[in-house]
């Protein structure tokens, strides 16, 4: 476990954790022995369940640990670019469930503008 963490960058309650979780180790190894792909195939699939896909418009509140709506959205240009030298934005707003703060990075400056087709698509409560 101790090895496990040092490779992988975590504190060893971590990887502790993820064995309590169900990470595959090799059965009746003492001290427990793990397979590497075996481990990169638990935390891809433990990456992926707690993957959220956020609709336009929509913020990861850290409070509320889901997709929000924003209120009172503002949008800050990034001092770094993106692609071909793109300006990137930083949409800032407050979690409508608990006002906390809500941040989400887009090549678009307004909230309710699809980055990839630049469709407006507008809620009207977020105006
Ligand atoms: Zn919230």
């Amino acid at each position: 476990m101790k090895e496990l963490a040092e490779t992988v960058g975590v504190h060893i309650r971590t990887a502790q954790g993820w064995k309590r979780e169900g990470m595959p180790v090799v059965p009746g190894s003492s001290p427990v022995l793990v397979m590497g792909c075996e481990v990169k195939a638990f935390l891809r699939a433990k990456r992926a369940k707690r993957k959220v896909c956020l609709g336009e418009g929509q913020f990861y509140c850290l409070s509320c640990k889901k997709a929000v709506i924003g209120a009172n959205v503002a949008a800050l240009v990034n001092p770094a670019t993106i692609g071909k030298g793109k300006a990137f934005y930083t949409l800032r707003g407050r979690c409508a469930n608990c006002g906390g703060i809500v941040n989400r990075f887009s090549a678009a400056p307004d909230p309710n503008r699809n980055a990839f087709t630049g469709e407006d698509s507008s809620y009207d409560t977020m105006r």
